[in-house]
């Protein structure tokens, strides 16, 4: 069985798309939503409605939350809480009731998921560091935890014996037994390290095989659709960059 783990679309429906594309051609068994459908780009609707169409299980991020009006941006960065309440103004009350019901974490085959972390998951914290990854690594008891929410593709391994934890990024992870991980698969819709691509990544549980892949969209659509729908052009130009 081969999972696919997409997280983090933020309304870039050209990103996508193109992951949809990638997709069919990979031809998963199953593909997984790690959250974060909206916030940030201009196709929040045509997103939802995508993602629901391929996905056979979706978790929330915090950015559904807050669009969905059940968790409060106050933490968010001012663009980040602009392109919230923009996107709240767009979304139909179907898709916000969708956005709202979605669980916080989900397991498949011997992987857990979630959008942040793995024991409070409403907290919405980041694991950035082996120092993060330490910790979460207390957190769940499964071989794999997929996570999202940095945008930025990472795997942290933890050592059979010694229990010491490393970092890697991935492109191929030939997975040990007895070695845990967690793996970021980056975003689909904006990506954050500096590799303007989007992201997702295919675990295949038989092969005992990771592998991150990227897709090329056309992302000055994107960019234009968000100068035009009145965000921030900071927001189009980092898609530029990845970061
Ligand atoms: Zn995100």
């Amino acid at each position: 069985m081969r999972i696919a783990f997409i997280a983090d679309v933020h309304g870039n429906l050209e990103a996508l798309s193109a992951v949809r594309k990638s997709l069919s051609s990979q031809n998963p068994d199953r593909i997984i939503f790690l959250g974060d459908m909206v916030g940030y780009g201009a196709s929040p609707n045509e997103c939802i409605e995508l993602i629901r169409s391929i996905a056979h299980d979706a978790i929330a991020g915090n950015h559904d939350r807050a669009a969905a009006g059940v968790y409060s941006p106050e933490g968010f960065n001012p663009n980040a809480r602009a392109a919230i309440e923009w996107t709240r103004s767009q979304l139909t009350q179907p898709h916000k009731e969708y956005l709202a019901s979605l669980p916080l974490k989900g397991r498949i085959a011997d992987a857990l998921y979630v959008h942040g972390t793995p024991l409070y998951p409403e907290l919405w914290e980041y694991i950035f560091t082996v120092f993060d990854a330490y910790e979460v690594f207390n957190e769940f008891s499964e071989q794999l935890c997929f996570v999202a929410h940095s945008h930025y593709p990472i795997a942290f391994i933890r050592e059979r014996e010694t229990g010491s934890v490393e970092s890697q990024s991935p492109l191929a992870i030939d997975l040990k037994h007895g070695y845990r991980y967690i793996i970021n698969s980056g975003s689909v819709g904006q990506p954050r390290d500096g590799d303007p691509r989007a992201s997702y990544g295919i675990y295949d549980v038989t092969q005992k095989q990771y592998q991150l892949i990227r897709v090329q969209y056309p992302l000055t659509f994107a960019q234009q659709k968000i100068i035009e729908a009145g965000l921030s052009p900071m927001l189009a130009h980092r898609l530029g960059v990845g970061r």
